[in-house]
């Protein structure tokens, strides 16, 4: 049995995370994994919000993940990535971050629906009822399908954040699902199960239960993911995903490399 490689971890840069690279690989190693990899939230090309890192930072971003590398070493590889914001229209910036380092990966994620509103940010969760919950649905899926169809991205985080504070719109929600991974499918992107998602109100991994079937079925390939702002909660949840993810019907989950994906058995 391979443990799966936790490629969502952040670092302090990020303004809201905490935890030295040494802190980081240990945290990994007492879990029991053998790969890792850090994708801090991407810079923006300019000042943008307060809880990435400045551009003029994406150099030290670089030399953090060197040090893990030297704490990790042949035993413990530690990838390099990035938790790309995908904005409407930001595609030349995303086109030039992804030439900015030897990545391994890309992880595509979508938090924003438009410059001013993080879907995720508890100080703006009323938005989501002052616009309807099934628009704001619309409006997410739209986005985050638009992203997997960009393809800048190894795989997507989080697949429903959208559903983070506990907002479902009624009826079948398959009908959000279905175009996203039928995109994923065509530009071969893979996506994660967010295990962060269990600790927040929605209380169920990302993505739910619904999309996890369909996309096994598709064949899409699949990461998990702790999406850890600080060491204790370094492959949080592992087990319980993994079991999740094969009585959806997974069988193998992916390790990236050089922006190249391989399939290991779950
Ligand atoms: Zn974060
Ligand atoms: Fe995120
Ligand atoms: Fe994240
Ligand atoms: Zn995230």
């Amino acid at each position: 049995m391979t443990p799966p490689a936790d490629y969502h971890l952040h670092t302090p840069l990020c303004r809201h995370a905490e935890g030295s690279p040494e802190q980081m690989v240990a945290a990994a190693r007492a879990a029991g994994l053998v790969e890792m990899g850090i994708s801090d939230h991407s810079p923006m090309r300019e000042a943008f919000d307060d809880w990435r890192m400045d551009w003029a930072e994406f150099p030290a971003y670089c030399e953090w993940v060197e040090r893990a590398r030297a704490a990790g070493g042949a035993s413990l590889p530690v990838r390099l990535g990035l938790e790309v914001d995908y904005l409407e229209g930001g595609e030349a910036w995303i086109e030039e971050l992804a030439a900015a380092a030897e990545f391994d990966y890309l992880i595509g994620s979508v938090h924003y629906l438009d410059e001013s509103w993080a879907v995720d940010d508890p100080r703006l969760v009323d938005r989501i009822g002052a616009l309807g919950v099934e628009e704001t649905w619309d409006r997410y899926w739209a986005l985050f399908t638009k992203a997997i169809r960009s393809g800048f991205f190894d795989f997507v985080g989080h697949p429903d954040l959208v559903k983070k504070f506990g907002h479902w719109p009624t009826g079948d929600l398959r009908r959000y699902y279905e175009p996203a991974i039928e995109a994923l499918v065509e530009g071969q992107v893979a996506f994660e199960i967010n295990t962060a998602g269990w600790h927040k109100d929605c209380a169920e991994a990302y993505p739910a239960r619904g999309f996890l079937e369909l996309a096994a079925e598709a064949g899409v390939g699949l990461v998990i993911s702790s999406d850890a702002h600080r060491p204790g909660e370094v492959a949080r949840d592992f087990d319980r995903a993994r079991r999740l993810a094969a009585e959806c019907g997974f069988q193998e989950t992916l390790r990236f490399e050089r922006r190249a994906g391989r399939a290991v058995p779950l």
